[in-house]
């Protein structure tokens, strides 16, 4: 049975196939990440070399046959220009997008909220204005847990006494913040820096361009928020996200 899909589509990955083709990956909203094989990509006939390019939101009508697909035509929808004139924004982007190559996407739902969440990442680091790696990469996967249906309950009071004071370990079993004299009611808590939990508190309840509102974070602040995150998504589905941090 041939059926044709129309989707909107962010390239987020692309491998070299064969002599001539490019093995490509879409994020879409409803199909989660598909791949498809382009043949002939390398050729000058191609115009679609410049278009189907990591990065950029394409319109797409696929046609299905046999659970594989083919590209049947496309439309460039934003190639986000700035991002791609600042070294510092492309590399942070591809981080986040090889992260997203290795996760499993089987929830219709989630895979629907993580696509919006990268094209906000997108729209967010195309504007020309401040901007924060470190912010960046902690914020998309603080955001990235809730769509996996893991989110964090980060407030600014400890989740058992309401202390706002020292809120320096979180409990890995429910993402709350906890107080040092609360540490011990879980024997999940882990210890985080001052640093990290007050980043958490600000960003917890803002929009992706906020974040550059906020202190650039430092390169230890993201590896200690990262191992922390992995604690975190290991516990619950049995996955640690980051890789090579
Ligand atoms: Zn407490």
């Amino acid at each position: 049975m041939i059926k044709e899909i129309n989707t909107d589509g962010i390239v987020v990955k692309s491998n070299k196939h064969g002599e001539n083709g490019r093995l490509l990956y879409f994020i879409t909203p409803d199909h989660g990440i598909i791949s498809i094989v382009k043949h002939g990509f390398n050729s000058k006939k191609n115009i679609g070399r410049s278009i189907l390019q990591p990065m950029n939101y394409v319109k797409l009508e696929i046609i299905e046959e046999k659970s594989k697909y083919k590209i049947n035509d496309f439309e460039l929808l934003d190639n986000f220009e700035y991002i791609r004139s600042n070294y510092e924004r492309i590399e942070t982007i591809l981080n986040i997008f090889a992260v997203l190559n290795k996760l499993p996407l089987n929830d219709l739902d989630g895979n629907r909220m993580i696509f919006f969440l990268v094209k906000k990442l997108l729209e967010a680091s195309d504007k020309k204005s401040e901007f924060s790696s470190n912010n960046t990469e902690i914020y998309f996967y603080y955001q990235l847990a809730w769509c996996l249906g893991i989110n964090f309950n980060i407030s600014d009071h400890c989740s058992i006494c309401n202390s706002k004071d020292k809120l320096e370990y979180i409990d890995i079993s429910n993402g709350n913040l906890l107080c040092k004299g609360c540490k011990s009611t879980s024997e999940y808590s882990l210890p985080i820096s001052e640093n990290l939990s007050k980043f958490l508190i600000n960003i917890s309840n803002v929009k992706f361009d906020k974040i550059y509102k906020e202190k650039s974070q430092k390169d230890h602040i993201r590896k200690e928020f990262i191992n922390m995150f992995n604690l975190y998504t290991n516990f619950h589905i049995n996955h640690k996200i980051v890789s090579g941090i």
